[in-house]
């Protein structure tokens, strides 16, 4: 059982990040990149040039899929010594489609006390623009590439609330169609590409109709794909 009610000082931050426009960080998130006394980054270039832009001169370290799980006792370590502890990734919330959860866990497991700051993250703004039911939705982050593929999609075909993906723009024909196959041309989807950025676009349709769009208008950026659930 974890308590609710938390001392106002928490262990560990996680610190949501802008998806494109810089205008999105929050002063709450500036606050916390400031004062946190351990700055934790995906890609301590990525966060520098973050940090850069917005005049905040500190220290980065490296933490990644490749060293977190080597790292997690290090960090935890420090925040067991007072310290306070902030992890951003390359864009958006950590933990969501990016390192975070292991080290909330072990934060969690050991009574830490962690606060996720609310902001940017991709997801969101994807489902809302889809125009597609959002009372009730699931998010499936990336398909797996070969294995497991086949059995989550067909999993996926009964699913009847909007579900949001993840997906790179080369990978992107492959997974209409294979929607298509698995659940019909005629499910509504929307695919939205670079938000919040110059080029934001987000496009939506029947599976066949994206298909015929992509295949004459090749997508290239950042892609949150939304589907309609079965009806
Ligand atoms: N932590 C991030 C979040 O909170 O959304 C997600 C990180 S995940 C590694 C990166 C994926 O998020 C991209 O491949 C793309 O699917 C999606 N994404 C990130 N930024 C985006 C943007 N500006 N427009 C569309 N999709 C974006």
């Amino acid at each position: 059982m974890t308590s609710t009610v938390e001392p106002e000082k928490p262990d560990l931050y996680l610190v949501p990040t802008p998806i494109g426009n810089l205008q999105d960080i929050t002063l709450r998130a500036i606050e916390v990149l400031k004062s946190a006394d351990i700055l934790l980054a995906e890609d301590t270039r990525t966060t520098g040039r973050l940090l850069k832009h917005l005049d905040i001169q500190r220290p980065l370290q490296s933490y990644h899929i490749f060293n977190e799980h080597k790292t997690v006792e290090k960090w935890l370590s420090a925040m067991k010594e007072g310290k306070q502890v902030a992890l951003v990734s390359d864009a958006g919330t950590p933990g969501i489609s990016d390192p975070g959860f292991l080290l909330v866990r072990a934060a969690r497991e050991a009574g830490l006390i962690v606060h996720c700051l609310p902001g940017p993250t991709a997801f969101v703004p994807a489902l809302v623009n889809s125009g597609l039911p959002n009372d009730r939705f699931v998010f499936e982050g990336f398909l797996p590439h070969k294995k497991g593929r086949k059995t989550r999609l067909d999993f996926l075909k009964e699913e009847n609330r909007t579900m949001v993906f993840y997906e790179s723009p080369h990978r992107l024909m492959k997974t209409l169609l294979q929607f298509k196959e698995t659940m019909g041309g005629d499910r509504m989807a929307c695919v939205s590409r670079e938000l919040t950025k110059i080029y934001e676009e987000n496009i939506r349709g029947t599976l066949d109709e994206l298909i015929a769009y992509y295949e004459e208008n090749p997508i290239k950026g950042e892609i949150v794909l939304t589907l309609s659930g079965k009806t």
